[in-house]
């Protein structure tokens, strides 16, 4: 997808003149990744006014030259060091660098090698133009959403009480494999019991008993993009009234979160129209987290959304809406979903039903 990289680094070339460089230094790999395509381990890349230069080391030559077919490359082990030289040498005044990336002691260093050329903060710019999707990303996602669904629905077949924690996420996660995913999004939850009131447990050796709430957090990584899915079942047995209580109110809660995707939709307000179900019913100390986040080449990234947050929503931004209940010692109720903020009304990729269902 060379076009689309160039098409990415065009749009970083207009924050250029906002944060008055003449050139940008990328440092953080996810975003090195996103701008050329590059998925290994070390690399840089310089964007000027341009062109660009992407720096990786010995262990890259060939697979640099298949994935950033056009783009020139250095070959340094010491990525940031060489652009930057690179940058002074060809004339570059002012060079903009990603400050939230780089350590104090590679900031010494790189002002050093910098001489007379001034380094200025680029601030968040990437992360910015990452949180608004090409066509081809969301098919990658929607693939990645998808991988997830089938392994869900196959791995819940499976559920009874007698089984650890510990197996059920090891079979979600080699089901996601078998299905093409290439790795997982992120270490599976899966949470029984009174362990399902703690948002982010790391399964263990607990058997799922007859009448537990069983929550499953997990996502499948598809082409560099992340997918993130929750779903709560009870196990074994038909759900207590309290059970019941929480399953209606967090996905009413969550339906609201998703009715409020818009283009333009503030953040804060898309968390409030969940949130205050949530606090109307009593629950409100209960539901600890914010409502959800943009995700893509991270699970975690741009625009987050929590009652403080500062962003604002746009057409082809992929979010999660995943409003939660927990009750410490008891159990704990969250649904979540990956969609697509779209001006058509969002686009829903995490499709596994979220009835409670008794398994
Ligand atoms: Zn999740
Ligand atoms: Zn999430």
């Amino acid at each position: 997808m060379p076009d689309n990289h160039e098409v990415r680094r065009a749009g970083l070339r207009h924050s250029l003149t906002d944060v008055g460089a003449d050139a940008a230094l990328i440092t953080r790999l996810v975003n090195v990744r996103y701008l050329t395509g590059f998925t290994g381990s070390n690399a840089a890349l310089l964007v000027t006014r341009d062109g660009g230069v992407l720096a990786t080391d010995g262990r890259y030559i060939t697979q640099s030259a298949a994935e950033v077919p056009d783009l020139e490359r250095v070959i340094d082990r010491l990525c940031p060091e060489a652009l930057v030289a690179r940058a002074r040498h060809d004339g570059v005044r002012a060079l903009a660098f990603e400050a939230h990336d780089v350590t104090v002691e590679r900031h010494g260093t790189l002002t050093n090698l910098a001489e007379e050329m001034a380094l200025r903060p680029l601030g968040w710019a990437v992360e910015g133009l990452r949180s608004v999707k090409d066509e081809d990303e969301i098919a990658l996602l929607r693939e990645a959403c998808a991988i997830a669904d089938r392994a869900l629905t196959e791995l819940l077949e499976t559920v009874a009480p007698g089984r650890t924690e510990r197996e059920l996420a090891r079979e979600l996660e080699s089901r996601m494999l078998d299905h093409g995913a290439e790795d997982v999004s992120f270490a599976t939850i899966v949470a029984s019991g009174p362990n399902s009131a703690i948002p982010h447990h790391q399964p263990g050796s607990r058997a799922v008993e007859a009448g537990d709430l069983l929550k499953i957090d997990f996502g499948a990584l598809y082409g560099g993009y992340h997918s993130d899915c929750t779903r709560t079942v009870v196990v074994g047995a038909q759900p207590a009234a309290w059970q019941t209580e929480l399953h209606q109110l967090v996905r009413e809660a969550q339906r609201a979160g998703r009715h409020a995707l818009a283009p333009g939709a503030d953040a804060k307000e898309v968390d409030a129209a969940a949130r205050d179900i949530i606090v109307a019913a009593g629950y409100g100390d209960q539901f600890t987290h914010g409502l959800g986040h943009g995700v893509g080449l991270e699970i975690h990234e741009a625009p987050l959304m929590g009652y403080t947050a500062d962003a604002r929503l746009a057409d082809r931004t992929p979010v999660t809406v995943e409003p939660g209940i927990y009750l410490p010692g008891r159990g704990g109720v969250r649904i979540e979903d990956t969609l697509v903020v779209r001006d058509a009304g969002p686009e829903l990729l995490t499709t596994t039903s979220k009835e409670l269902l008794v398994l």
